[in-house]
């Protein structure tokens, strides 16, 4: 039997907690808040039921780290379930075990899902076990320069160098020569190491030009799974996306069936819950990859919600408190009855000056007016006029969700929207995304992940 919700707690700031928040208040369940001291006057908090301090003597990220305090607190309140968002303790298997243990039910996989997929290398021996191709490397975190200089004879170069436990394009180095590899072993272990908490490091064949092709996958409490189709977020800047788009044009038919089917394999051996999404890349030839699976609510999940009209943050919760994906209240009655309608384009609006080198920008925003309009989806930060950019986080400000029947006419509709937003105070990327957007590469479908940097135009 399903358990209603009463009271969620959303262990995240920024967007991603008023998009949960939005989600929550359509369901009928109260939503709870947590900031940091420097959050105190960020929008977020506002749009909670409730708010409260965490991390009172800890620094900016470390106060949204805090497992214990935060399930205290949850207790405390009466929470009946926590939504971690992304980043943070999204991936966190012991935070999803500890919420388990305190007898509140963590929105997501549960934390043995988590740990089989674990890191990048215990995924990809998921992926090869059922059969899905991954890209030649190693199966095991290398622990010398000679297990990495093998390697690399034996594929060829150049390599990748990535941490295991790596997110959010970090961690992560390109090597050409012998020579490079040497150097770069070790300054790489130790950056895992700084970033991640965790050295363990791999190599594998670095593709040269491919296209970043993603699955979101929903599943419930009963083994039943479905894809929602693919996203194409090939439009990177040092290996972190700025634009999505789905469908993605580039593939035929046939390819993105068998990517979608990819995906279902890797989740179904888990026996996944709850969203997530499976990546892969596609090289020039046609040919696809697993990379990873993030077991987590993604960035760009509004653009498949926008085409496929399936509420992805809604499905989580309703999953968590037992519904079946069939159940009247989710609504997916099969794989098959789930269509895409129309093209959606997501780009991200970042407080960055892309004349400095994408330095982000910080301070008061002055004027904050944004687009709308037909076909035009915000899902916001804390921008507002008055609002304080702090240097603490990350440094997305609004997401501008473009749907249309046709890809050119959401590219338009985005290129207007962009064009009507006015933010003054702050530096944005704005005009950067306008070139994109218009560049005809993008509106082909044709871009690969090396497009923005191959393309220095784009920053004029
Ligand atoms: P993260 O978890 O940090 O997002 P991913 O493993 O998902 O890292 O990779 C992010 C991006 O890095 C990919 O979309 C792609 O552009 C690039 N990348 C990762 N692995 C490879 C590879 N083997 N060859 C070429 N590019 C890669």
């Amino acid at each position: 039997m399903p358990k209603k919700f009463k009271r969620v707690l959303v262990a995240n700031r920024g967007e991603i907690a008023i998009r949960v928040f939005r989600a929550c208040q359509e369901l009928g369940i109260r939503t709870v808040a947590i900031y940091s001291n420097e959050d105190k006057c960020s929008l977020f908090r506002t749009k909670a039921d409730e708010a409260y301090l965490i991390g009172k003597n800890k620094d900016p990220i470390e106060a949204y780290l805090s497992i214990d305090e935060i399930i205290d607190l949850a207790v405390k309140k009466g929470v009946d379930a926590i939504h971690p968002g992304y980043g943070f303790l999204s991936e966190n298997p012991e935070f999803a075990r500890k919420c388990e243990e305190a007898g509140i039910e963590f929105i997501g996989p549960t934390h043995e899902m988590m740990e089989k997929l674990g890191d990048k290398i215990k995924s990809k021996i998921v992926a090869k076990k059922v059969g899905v191709p991954t890209i030649p490397g190693v199966e095991k975190p290398i622990t010398s320069e000679e297990e990495a200089i093998e390697f690399a004879r034996h594929c060829g170069y150049p390599v990748m160098l990535k941490a295991a436990a790596g997110g959010g394009g970090r961690g992560m180095r390109i090597v050409k020569s012998e020579n490079d590899l040497i150097k770069e072993f070790r300054s790489a272990k130790s950056e895992a190491k700084k970033a991640f908490g965790i050295d363990d490091i791999f190599i594998e064949k670095y593709l040269e030009k491919p296209k970043h092709i993603e699955v979101q996958i929903l599943g419930d409490k009963y083994g039943n799974i479905v894809h929602l189709f693919e996203r194409d977020c090939s439009i990177q800047r040092r290996h972190q996306k700025i634009i999505e788009y789905t469908p993605a044009i580039s593939l035929t038919e046939e390819k993105r069936q068998a990517i979608c089917n990819d995906a279902i394999k890797i989740a179904k051996a888990v026996d996944y819950r709850g969203a997530g999404t499976v990546e892969f890349l596609v090289d020039a030839q046609g040919n696809h990859y697993f990379i990873e699976m993030n077991p987590r609510i993604q960035v760009e999940h509004t653009i498949t919600e926008m085409v496929t009209g399936i509420d992805i943050v809604q499905s989580q919760i309703l999953v968590a408190e037992g519904y079946s994906l069939n159940s009247p209240q989710i609504g997916i009655k099969s794989q098959d009855s789930i269509e895409t309608r129309g093209y959606s384009i997501q780009c991200r609006i970042t407080t960055e000056d892309p004349s400095l080198n994408f330095a982000p920008d910080t301070g008061k925003i002055d004027i904050y007016r944004t687009g709308s309009g037909f076909g035009i989806r915000l899902d916001g930060g804390n921008g507002f006029t008055g609002s304080i950019i702090s240097p603490y986080y990350d440094s997305l400000l609004v997401k501008t969700i473009s749907w249309s029947r046709t890809f050119d006419d959401a590219i338009r509709k985005a290129i207007r929207a962009i064009k009507e937003h006015t933010i003054m105070g702050v530096k944005t990327n704005a005009d950067f995304l306008i070139n994109i957007l218009n560049h005809e590469q993008f509106k082909k479908g044709e871009c690969d992940t090396r497009f923005i940097a191959d393309n220095p135009d784009l920053f004029d």
